[in-house]
């Protein structure tokens, strides 16, 4: 399985540039199935013109707006393996049989029917599919959700029991940090699914989180790599005993969410999970979130949800205010997270201590903290996120 991300299928020579990589692929013996995404920043262009459009867009077309992308690339990148003499074939979602739930915009998987490109790798073609796209059962189009290309990928190499899911995209692999943050960050040659999944779930924006869940969970090897310098990347394997495991792996930031905080809720039973279910309801994913202890039986509860969501957020807070209770709901964009990842984590104390310092001695207030057995994050003032990203790395010698 190769997968293309949209900047190594950005114009016309990067498409031509992939065809042939694809086409010695194929040369050496290999069957090999391709995903593609959308051309460069097609994507957001599309969304630009939906806004520019219509404040109404309902998702069942914005889908069918934003899976055109994907159809661009498959075709093209088809008529340039015709060139290199390669058969090959392209595919919507649809029609390589990706079935998914219902929910526009951010549709699930629920099965994948591989037989039409196994009969299409069987006639000596290389499919060519559409990431990011799949069908509902009431047969309309959806999408899975911004990165979705990657879980495409993911998906079919599992259901076709492929030997590897290469990741291909503008950089060479997975880093200790941002590399446009800091700049002595190093690529990581091996890592485990579980640091992978906090890496993508904390802000490390090589992955899409999701396809590294299912890998995870259908034990598919990724190796994320450059479709520019063609160099061996990142592998993301199982945890295999006896890994020297790095007590930290990476340090991520993520800018992408806002802070929301319910003032004064009563403190009893029932309350969060009345204005969680609320925000479930509504798709919306939260992330961090902190309830402080009361003292005269009311508190306050904050939690982060993803900046594009913020505004639905707000307003599904505000109408479930009358049923638990609680006096404001603010809205705090200005925020930003920074996170340190590594399964050493597990065996050393001590990691948090020196986190806390290192960012005490930037002066550097932290607003929230949450964590898992291979994780700490920070929420942090948007402002300062970078000097922070770089303390760290200097702190746990990553570089
Ligand atoms: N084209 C989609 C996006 O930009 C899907 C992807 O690239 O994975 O989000
Ligand atoms: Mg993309």
């Amino acid at each position: 399985m190769q997968k293309y991300g949209g900047t190594s299928v950005g114009d016309a020579d990067r498409i031509r540039a992939v065809a042939d990589h694809v086409a010695r692929t194929k040369k050496q013996g290999d069957d090999v199935v391709v995903v593609v995404s959308a051309m460069g920043k097609t994507t957001d262009s599309l969304i630009r013109l939906a806004d520019d459009v219509s404040k109404i867009q309902p998702g069942r077309e914005l889908d069918m707006l934003l899976t055109a992308g994907e159809r661009i690339s498959m075709a093209l990148l088809c008529m340039a393996l015709a060139e290199l003499g390669v058969k090959a074939t392209s595919f919507t979602g649809s029609q390589a049989g990706i079935i998914t739930d219902s929910t526009h915009t951010k549709a699930r998987i629920i099965e994948i029917k591989g037989d039409r490109l196994k009969e299409t790798i069987k006639e000596g073609s290389v499919p060519v599919v559409a990431g990011f796209q799949g069908v509902s059962l009431e047969k309309d189009v959806t999408t899975l959700g911004r990165g979705g290309s990657d879980t495409t990928a993911v998906a079919l190499a599992t259901a076709l029991g492929a030997q590897a899911c290469e990741i291909y995209t503008d950089v060479s692999g997975v880093f200790t940090a941002d590399p446009r943050v800091e700049p002595n960050a190093r690529k990581l040659h091996k890592i485990s699914f579980e640091e992978m999944l906090e890496i993508a779930a904390s802000g490390g924006k090589v992955l899409a989180l999701r396809s590294v869940e299912f890998a995870r969970r259908h034990k598919v090897a990724l190796h994320v790599r450059s479709s520019f310098t063609w160099e061996s990347g990142t592998w993301i394997v199982e945890e295999e005993k006896g890994m020297e495991e790095a007590i930290v792996s990476a340090v991520t930031h993520d800018t992408s969410e806002a802070k929301i905080t319910v003032t004064k809720v009563p403190d009893r039973p029932g309350i969060a999970a009345g204005l969680f279910r609320a925000l479930a309801d509504e798709a919306i994913n939260v992330d961090m979130i902190v309830q402080n202890t009361s003292r005269d039986g009311n508190t306050d509860i904050s939690f982060t949800v993803p900046k594009a969501d913020l505004d639905t957020a707000v307003k599904v807070a505000k109408q479930v205010i009358p049923t638990i209770g609680g006096t404001e709901v603010l809205a705090d964009p200005d925020v930003a997270r920074v996170s340190l990842v590594g399964a050493g984590m597990r065996t050393h104390p001590g990691v948090t201590a020196r986190t806390f310092e290192t960012l005490a001695s930037h002066d550097i207030n932290i607003e929230m903290i949450s964590t898992s057995s291979i994780r700490i994050s920070c929420m942090v003032r948007a402002g300062v996120v970078e000097e922070a990203v770089r303390a760290l790395h200097e702190e746990f010698e990553l570089s």
